[in-house]
Formats: structure tokens, C-alpha cells, sequence
């Protein structure tokens, strides 16, 4: 851990796939910066806040081109998108990618000193965050396949947190990168672009999948079992954060 430098650190799964973290962001709200390495390429989903450089930390362990793919437009998802030369993502958050706000991030909801934890520079003002324009370079849509050469991801349109939410799954290994459609916490389906009704039905759709581990955009990896537990919870109409203002 910590091997590069003090704000990330970066955590090998196994022998394809790395975690990165932001370890200064308080752990509930940090999000899960996931690397995967192919063959021809690779992918990083989702980038954190923004606060530091994500680029040149990945260029320590990345030594080809790197795809930033944003699982959603959140503000802790996609804060490091703008350093990257392709960015994909879904057209459903597309304006959100494009043009940025304190709102339509959900950043003024949620940027607090409790949430960024220490300053990532000197004179860092919590007042002026912002996260950085990353107008999307292709679009990611239901039913896409990204082909890394040794590993196909296919991509999974889940809307309901967030009308663009996706999620990426590699039917070989059954792995499931999920953002936040769903991980092992709270979810949110009260943000002013979410949908009830609309991420119930992408998590009934989620439950028929066979999955060995999901990689979720927040707290630790689970497997196929918790994921159907957190569903049936959700569709209970429990496992949600409840944060609305
Ligand atoms: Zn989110």
C-alpha cells in the first residue's frame, strides 16, 4: 500500500485487475478506482474526486494507454476523467460530464471537511472544489462489448441511481464492476436524478446474473449471494442511505 505517494495507494486483486484508493477521503464516502489490465489496453473505472493527479499515479504501474470509463456522473466518480484523452461513459449523464456543477454532481450534497480529510495542496479552499469539465469521447451504451484483447467486458446500462449508470461484466470470470448501482453500504435512490421504480427494475435485472465477485463503486467486494441479499433488501425497501436534504 502507499507505495507512490501519499494521496493514493493501490491495491493488487490479482493479476489483472488493481484497486486504487484516495486515502484521505473519508472511507464512506470514497470511492473504488478500479484498474484492469488487457492486452491491448487498458481501463480505468471511475477516477475519485479530482483533488490530485490521477493519471501519474497510474503511469507507475500502467505502461499503455489507459481508457477512463465513469461509472456514473457523481463527483467522487468521475473527478479525474479530465486527464484522460478517452473517456466513456454513458450518454444518460452526458450533460453532467460536459458541464459540471456543485449540483448536478451531487458535491454540494455532500463536500465537507469531514469528507475530504486533509488538504491535497497547500491552500486548498474546500469552498472552491469543483469538478473539472470531461465531455464524454465515446459513448458506452446496453449491450457494448470493450474488448481488452485477453478479456471482454460487456457493458450493462442499469439506470435508477443516475439515468447514465452502467456497469461493466466479464461473463468469463463473472465478474461484475458495478459503480453504484450497487455495493456493500447505502444506496442512494433519492439524488434529483434518481428513480425508485426505475433502479428497482435494474436491480431485479441484476439479480438473474451469475456473478463469482462484484466490484462495487464503494466498500469491499462480495460475492453472489450478499449481492442477492442486498437486492432483496433493496426491493424491501431497505439499504438506502436516505440522505436527501
Ligand atoms: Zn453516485
Amino acid at each position: 500500500m502507499n507505495e507512490f505517494n501519499k494521496w493514493f495507494s493501490v491495491t493488487r486483486i490479482d493479476e489483472h485487475i488493481s484497486l486504487i484508493h484516495e486515502n484521505h477521503i473519508a472511507s464512506w464516502m470514497r470511492c473504488n478506482i478500479w484498474h484492469i489490465r488487457g492486452r491491448h489496453r487498458d481501463l480505468l473505472i471511475d477516477s475519485g474526486m479530482g483533488l490530485v493527479p490521477l493519471k501519474p499515479f497510474v503511469s507507475r504501474f500502467s505502461d499503455q494507454s489507459v481508457t477512463a470509463i465513469s461509472s456514473h456522473g457523481h463527483f467522487d466518480h468521475m473527478g479525474g476523467a479530465h486527464e484522460f484523452e478517452h473517456h466513456w461513459g454513458h450518454p444518460g449523464d452526458s450533460n453532467i460530464y460536459a458541464n459540471p456543477t456543485g449540483c448536478n454532481t451531487l458535491a454540494d450534497d455532500f463536500v465537507s471537511a469531514e469528507v475530504i480529510k486533509t488538504d491535497p495542496f497547500d491552500g486548498f479552499d474546500i469552498a472552491e472544489y469543483r469538478v473539472k469539465p470531461a465531455p464524454l469521447t465515446g459513448y458506452l451504451d446496453d449491450g457494448d462489448i470493450i474488448d481488452l484483447g485477453d478479456r471482454i467486458l460487456h457493458v450493462l446500462h442499469l439506470p435508477g441511481h443516475s439515468p447514465g449508470s452502467i456497469a461493466l461484466y466479464d461473463p468469463a470470470e463473472k465478474t461484475l464492476f458495478s459503480g453504484d448501482i450497487i455495493y456493500d453500504g447505502g444506496l442512494i435512490d433519492d439524488a434529483y436524478h434518481s428513480s425508485t421504480e426505475i433502479y428497482e427494475e435494474s436491480l431485479r435485472r441484476l439479480r438473474e446474473l451469475p456473478v463469482s465477485v462484484v466490484h462495487g463503486g464503494h466498500e469491499g467486494s462480495f460475492g453472489q449471494s450478499r449481492m442477492i441479499e442486498l437486492i432483496d433488501l433493496f426491493l424491501a425497501g431497505g439499504q438506502r442511505l436516505g440522505w436527501t436534504k
